[in-house]
């Protein structure tokens, strides 16, 4: 069984403007990353345009009108302090969105044991009815939503170790009990939320929030805490919001994971979804805006995928 790997040339049409650390060039550090020969077995797959009957299992209908007919004609338009659309931004979400719904129903069929997606923009800080921090839609949630409406799929973890909280599917997972959220985060941090105290409707959300400066030994001691509740979950599909701003070299935040945490959490990962989800993981491109830690953990953490 193969892994497959989700892109779309739409996440290089949207552009965040000069300076901007969620930028078009980190979509060629990881097409670059992964084209060496050790990647030649990856199955790369062009994503399909996703539908807002996509979006709006996660989104109101108001939030998402407004964000595509925010899209300027040219230049840039401003959701928030960080988000920012260009020309190409609506359909790049558009794609996101699409891949990763893509990526789960080959996963379920059987097509292949796991799936990565590098599309931009990323998800994770979208909220129901709000655009932050670099994000439009949440596609991680979106994608978990859609794997709720597949045969044999009850329930889905997603694992988010992005360096920032996933405030946008913690929300749009707190009142379902069918869905769990697992976060490790840096605290204090970006957007705020994501103390422990923050559990969900029905225990259903995992915050592990870690100090500035926390690295392998801390990432391993708050995986001790979220394995044994996602055992008790048994999840039928693991999805992992895969950010790598928690890398040591990343500029937006003071964590100090390397390459080899990567694999080792992809690899724990790995390991659950086959003990309990018939092997099957979906993960997704957050943040990480060091092009080259950026690169090295992304080829780290599919190197782990295609080994399953
Ligand atoms: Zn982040």
């Amino acid at each position: 069984m193969s892994t497959l790997f989700y892109t779309h040339p739409s996440s290089l049409d949207h552009d965040t403007g000069p300076g901007h650390p969620e930028r078009i060039d980190r979509v060629h550090a990881v097409s670059k990353a992964l084209s060496g020969p050790e990647f030649d077995a990856l199955e790369r797959r062009e994503a399909p345009r996703g539908s807002v009957w996509d979006i709006k299992r996660v989104h109101s209908d108001d939030y998402m009108q407004s964000v595509f007919a925010a899209v300027p004609e040219s230049g840039f338009a401003q959701l928030d302090a960080d988000t920012v659309l260009s020309p190409g931004s609506g359909e790049a979400a558009l794609f996101a969105v699409g891949g990763i719904c893509a990526a789960v129903d080959s996963v379920h069929a059987g097509e292949a044991n796991n799936a990565f997606c590098a599309l931009r923009p990323p998800g994770h800080h979208a909220e129901h009815d709000r655009a932050m921090g670099f994000c439009l839609f949440n596609n991680v949630a979106i994608g978990a939503f859609h794997a709720l409406e597949s045969d044999g799929i009850d329930r889905v973890a997603v694992v988010d170790f992005d360096v920032h909280h996933g405030n946008g599917t913690q929300q749009a997972f707190w009142d379902h009990k069918n869905l769990f959220f697992a976060s490790i985060h840096q605290s204090p941090c970006y957007p705020g939320t994501g103390s422990e105290r923050e559990r969900g409707a029905h225990g259903n959300i995992v915050n592990m929030p870690l100090p500035p400066g926390s690295g392998g030994e801390e990432l391993r001691d708050a995986w001790g805490f979220i394995r044994p509740a996602l055992r008790d979950f048994s999840p039928d599909l693991v999805m992992i919001s895969a950010g790598f701003d928690a890398h040591r070299a990343d500029p937006l935040a003071q964590l100090d994971f390397v390459e080899a945490d990567y694999t080792w959490i992809t690899d724990e990962l790995l390991a659950m979804a086959a003990e309990m989800a018939q092997g099957r993981v979906v993960s997704t491109l957050e943040g990480g805006y060091d092009h080259g830690a950026l690169g090295r953990s992304v080829a780290a953490h599919v190197r782990a995928l295609m080994g399953a």
